[in-house]
């Protein structure tokens, strides 16, 4: 299929593109990897008369840390999260997470920000920043707003974004020292969807979970945060009741939906699965 005609963009700074968008108004969208909207733009689910790429918009770009904040610029690819010492050593979660996501041709231009601003809950960074607790960069007309990443996700390609808006960073605090990770991803073949996957972020204070933090991917309209598993684990030691219980906390706020991947209970259980899985193996790396 070949998308409708559009006019095309490319502002060599931020503050050209949010000139832009307000010039071009709400037919104008904006283009990073171009690997689920030009998808969506040839199916002719989105026509967007203008196109603005952020792909020449070098201040997009790197990943660096800043006090004891990791910044990403949104415009970083899934290839250079991948490649990256400073995650690899400060957030490895991210890195795990970032391998999962479809295959190297896609990570080669599929961006952190394009991946969130989209709002796909089969998208796998929106459940890895809700375990991370990471926060983004809002920049429009009116200057910067920061938001969690707990709460920006509204719906179905639905987020707390702005018309007028461009996600430029993603801010993530470093997790405390000791912090283990897991992300558990379930897929039928390289370059699919979650059929579900969870990730999760724990810290332990001798051999009990001093916090927990849990999201979840394509469990429902958007990505979930699993607050009662969190609440119940705090305290309590890994074991197997813990882990079916969490498990079984997890799956009670699934709704997810049937497609050629499974039924809504197939994938409910295989939520609880992954949220097992991912518990035992960020309590494998942990160091109390
Ligand atoms: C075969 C295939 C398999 C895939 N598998 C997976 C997978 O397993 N897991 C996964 O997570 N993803 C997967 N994807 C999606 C891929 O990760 C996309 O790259 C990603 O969803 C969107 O990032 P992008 O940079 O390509 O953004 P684009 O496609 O360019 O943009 C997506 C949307 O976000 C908006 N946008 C982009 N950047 C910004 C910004 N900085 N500020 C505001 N809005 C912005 C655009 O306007 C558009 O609406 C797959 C894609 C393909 C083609």
């Amino acid at each position: 299929m070949i998308p409708a005609a559009f006019d095309y963009h490319a502002p060599r700074s931020v503050a050209d593109a949010i000139k832009l968008l307000g010039q071009l108004g709400p037919e104008a969208k904006l283009l990073a990897g171009g690997h689920s909207l030009l998808p969506m733009m040839k199916l002719r689910f989105a026509q967007p008369a203008h196109l603005v790429d952020l792909g020449r918009i070098a201040e997009l770009r790197g990943i660096s840390q800043v006090g004891n904040e990791i910044r990403i610029g949104a415009m970083t690819t899934e290839h250079e999260l991948l490649s990256s010492k400073l995650l690899a050593e400060k957030a490895p979660l991210l890195v795990e997470g970032a391998g999962w996501i479809a295959d190297p041709q896609v990570r080669y231009k599929g961006t952190i920000g394009g991946d969130i601003s989209h709002g796909d809950p089969a998208n796998d960074h929106p459940a890895l920043m809700i375990a991370l607790d990471a926060s983004f960069v809002l920049t429009g007309p009116k200057g910067e707003r920061v938001v969690k990443a707990d709460g920006y996700f509204l719906g179905l390609y639905s987020t707390q974004l702005a018309a007028d808006e461009i996600l430029t960073q993603i801010r993530i605090p470093v997790p405390a020292a000791g912090s283990g990770w897991s992300y558990q991803k379930l897929k039928r073949k390289t370059g699919d969807f979650a059929t579900a996957a969870t990730a999760v972020m724990l810290q332990m204070k001798g051999k009990s979970v001093a916090k927990a933090a849990i999201g979840l991917t394509n469990a429902g309209p958007t990505v979930l945060k699993a607050r009662e598993a969190e609440a119940y684990l705090a305290g309590k030691e890994i074991n197997d009741a813990s882990l079916n219980e969490a498990a079984r906390l997890a799956m009670k706020i699934c709704n997810p939906t049937p497609d050629q991947r499974g039924d809504a209970d197939y994938k409910r259980a295989m939520c609880g699965e992954m949220t097992r899985r991912a518990l035992q193996a960020a309590h494998a790396r942990a160091k109390a």
